[in-house]
């Protein structure tokens, strides 16, 4: 047995964490908050931040404007307008918490552009601090940016390691969450915590997560479908996406991920339901099927089908048809991403993945 297991990332959680552990923010005299275009301001989250800060006497500057499926041209913008802030406050979904993590490598090296963020030598950053108002992406305690790039066409993870130093985890913020977002952002969770397992660099720490995750996940499937949802589900969503996040920290996503960045950028699907959309054929594809078993019996699933089912119908308002010529493409480029699909624990071959994109969306 071999592994390293990292988790550098504070996590508290409880209702109105922020404010009674307002010590955490504790990182300079001005706080650069990063938040989507408006539910940080409806669901609490941005207000409670504010209120811890001017408890602790620090000033802020907000940025507002992170779009989902963050461009490198926001990162720009808010790097341009928060030179003097000493660390960053992530607020929202993955996008504003992956935005949080490229501004504040900007900040910390301000040569650096939007431009040339992606790849290159790995750089450090000023602190970031996470409050995840969605269940679902686990960006809160990964190392991992995902933004889109207009210039290569498509989605890609910045390449750099920025954990965030705090993440607070209230799940009250989504109490109001629109159910669709709701669905597919948790499924986003599942499919962390499944490509994850089903992974070549899974270890025995990161099967751990995984299967508490799965677990939690299994109890939320019927609220999920019926859309009565409590704050005790909310919690436990919230649990299962930040133990999916500790798993790909240490593993990686996998194929579905890969797979679903062209669905988002060509085909505009949000992401967590980019991924699950490919699930059934996916699981399918496996020609061992003993570690997808154990899936199936931790979700307490008796086969694909009945899960492929269930994450139908929590998707049927994001159900898209592609065109062949297009699912080709998409192959194309999903095989040309090498180092993902080392990931992948069987032969991966072009033919396989357009056969999971034929079987998915077609
Ligand atoms: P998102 O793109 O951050 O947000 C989706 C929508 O949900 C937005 O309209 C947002 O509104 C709204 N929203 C957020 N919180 C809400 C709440 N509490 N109540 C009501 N509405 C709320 O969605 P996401 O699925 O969480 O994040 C997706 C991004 O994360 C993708 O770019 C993906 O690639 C990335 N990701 C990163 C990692 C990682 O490890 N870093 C892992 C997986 C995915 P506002 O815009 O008004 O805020
Ligand atoms: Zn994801």
């Amino acid at each position: 047995m071999e592994f390293i297991f990292e988790m550098p990332t504070k996590i508290v959680a409880g209702a109105n964490c922020i404010v009674t552990h307002s010590e955490l923010l504790r990182r300079g005299k001005t706080a650069l908050i990063v938040t989507g275009k408006s539910s940080a301001k409806k669901n609490g989250a941005y207000a409670d931040v504010v209120a811890a800060l001017t408890k602790e006497k620090i000033t802020h500057i907000l940025f507002d404007q992170v779009e989902e499926n963050p461009s490198l041209e926001t990162l720009e913008r808010a790097k341009n307008m928060a030179a003097t802030a000493d660390f960053v406050i992530g607020i929202g979904g993955g996008s504003p918490l992956d935005a949080a993590k490229g501004i504040a490598i900007m900040l910390k090296h301000p040569d650096i552009g939007a431009d040339n963020l992606i790849g290159g030598e790995k750089l450090d950053a000023v602190p970031v601090i996470a409050v995840p108002t969605t269940a679902g992406t686990g960006s809160e305690v990964t190392q991992y940016a995902i933004f889109t790039d207009h210039k290569r066409k498509t989605k890609i993870n910045y390449g750099h390691k920025v954990f965030p130093e705090v993440a607070f985890l209230d799940a009250t913020y989504m109490l109001n969450m629109p159910l669709g977002i709701t669905r597919y952002t948790a499924l986003d969770a599942l499919s962390h915590l499944v490509e994850s397992y089903l992974n070549t660099k899974s270890n025995a720490m990161s099967e751990v997560y995984v299967r508490m995750g799965l677990e939690l996940l299994a109890t939320c499937f019927k609220p999920l479908l019926s859309g009565n949802l409590s704050l005790e589900i909310r919690q436990k969503l919230l649990l299962a996406s930040t133990y999916g996040g500790i798993a790909i920290a240490q593993t990686g996503t996998s194929l579905p991920h890969t797979c679903g960045y062209s669905l988002t950028y060509y085909e505009n699907m949000p992401h967590g339901a980019s991924n699950a959309i490919l699930y059934r054929a996916y699981l399918q594809s496996f020609e061992n099927q003993e570690r997808v078993n154990d899936i199936l019996q931790w979700l307490n699933q008796a086969n694909i089908d009945e899960l492929g089912d269930i994450i139908e119908l929590l998707l049927a308002e994001y159900k898209i048809h592609c065109l062949e010529q297009d699912l080709k493409k998409y192959t194309d480029i999903t095989f040309s991403n090498k180092t993902k699909l080392t990931n992948h624990p069987e032969n991966a071959t072009w033919d396989m993945i357009f056969d999971i994109y034929k079987k998915s969306v077609l």
